[in-house]
């Protein structure tokens, strides 16, 4: 009997467990019905593909290439397999993406580059641990590090500022080493920071970008962006190799069009923060509650005890606990509303007083 299905679960309300349990959005989903529409060239030789990908290069003011892969995992592992050899390492943060949530696949993807970890306060990896990493060894026994990787934002809900960008920039000059960002939600950070695309990505030496479409509010679809592209070469057949070169490439790239067209992204990601600061804002007025990280993007973290977590998840709440201990991760998503935060808030703060 196949196991893996028993604990299949309907829910009765948005959740705030991930922004991957929400639905397509209506831009999206317009978008996929209007390229719905008789027969266009495969493997995104058609109309709705390069349409999106000159929306992006609008979007960064900037002549990139752009790939359109179905999730996250194969983005960054094909990116940064494109960006070192077997035998270099790729820096990040310890609570980052690639290296918890990947089932090795960056590593696997560029055959067994090794990922090395630094700290970091709010989950931003430190330029200082940084440089102590790339110049702890320099023999040949050591893995030779070759890119920063970073998340914006990151997975604490945090963003990177410019100036915090400028920094590892800094770095890469210094040692010669590329920039990957995973931008899952990019959105979210560009939503915060308020600033023209540019000026966190290339203008920060960011070689390559993994901009993130499911999370946001799309079915599925992420984009890789090289703004480097020199380093984008062959990219093509990565993809293909890896089982990612959708051949109905419109209903991947289609969304896009969509999302960009008079920034319907931003939109979503903006209320999804908006979310986030609502929550905190009532949770704040909670006695005893203790939230863990300043809020920036869409996520809210609380610290509960074991049992209180129980109690709020026999109210029909579902949250993430991997974070540190006892740590709770709130997430809003592009659909959810003042309502769904107010029970939520209403429901802990219940939980919490009894
Ligand atoms: C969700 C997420 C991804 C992509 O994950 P997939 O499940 O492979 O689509 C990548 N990076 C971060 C930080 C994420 O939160």
């Amino acid at each position: 009997m196949d196991k893996r299905y028993d604990d299949v679960i309907e829910f009765d309300r948005r959740q705030f467990a991930s922004d991957n349990y929400s639905g397509i959005c209506p831009e999206a989903w317009q978008a996929l019905v209007e390229a719905n529409s008789g027969h266009v060239a495969s493997y995104g030789m058609d109309c709705w593909t390069r349409q999106a990908a000159d929306a992006l290069r609008e979007l960064f003011e900037c002549d990139c290439e752009v790939y359109f892969v179905f999730n996250g995992t194969a983005a960054n592992s094909l990116a940064l397999s494109s960006l070192c050899s077997s035998y270099h390492s790729i820096l990040c943060h310890n609570a980052s993406h690639i290296e918890t949530d990947e089932c090795g696949a960056p590593e696997f993807f560029s055959n067994g580059t090794k990922v090395l970890l630094v700290g970091g306060a709010n989950g931003k990896a430190s330029p200082k641990e940084l440089e102590h990493c790339i110049l702890r060894r320099s023999d040949i026994h050591y893995p030779k590090p070759k890119v920063i990787s970073l998340t914006q934002a990151t997975e604490l809900g945090t963003v990177y500022t410019p100036d915090e960008l400028s920094e590892f920039h800094e770095l890469a000059m210094k040692y010669k080493l590329s920039i990957h960002m995973d931008g899952a939600r990019f959105a979210n950070a560009l939503a915060f920071l308020n600033l023209p695309p540019k000026e966190i990505t290339w203008k920060r030496g960011v070689d390559v970008l993994c901009f993130g479409g499911t999370k946001n509010g799309m079915a599925l679809g992420e984009a890789v962006i090289f703004f480097n592209t020199e380093l984008s070469k062959e990219f093509d057949y990565r993809c293909k190799q890896a089982g990612q070169l959708a051949s109905k490439m419109r209903y991947l790239s289609a969304p896009w069009v969509g999302m960009l067209k008079d920034r319907a992204f931003l939109k979503y990601a903006q209320k999804s923060n908006q979310c986030a600061k609502l929550l905190e804002s009532r949770l704040k007025k909670i006695d005893g509650i203790e939230i863990l990280n300043t809020v920036q993007a869409n996520s809210v973290f609380i610290r509960l005890s074991e049992e209180h977590a129980r109690k709020l998840r026999e109210r029909g709440w579902y949250f993430y606990t991997f974070i540190g201990t006892n740590g709770c991760r709130l997430m809003c998503s592009w659909d959810t509303t003042e309502e769904d935060v107010d029970h939520l808030a209403s429901d802990i703060k219940a939980v919490l007083n009894n």
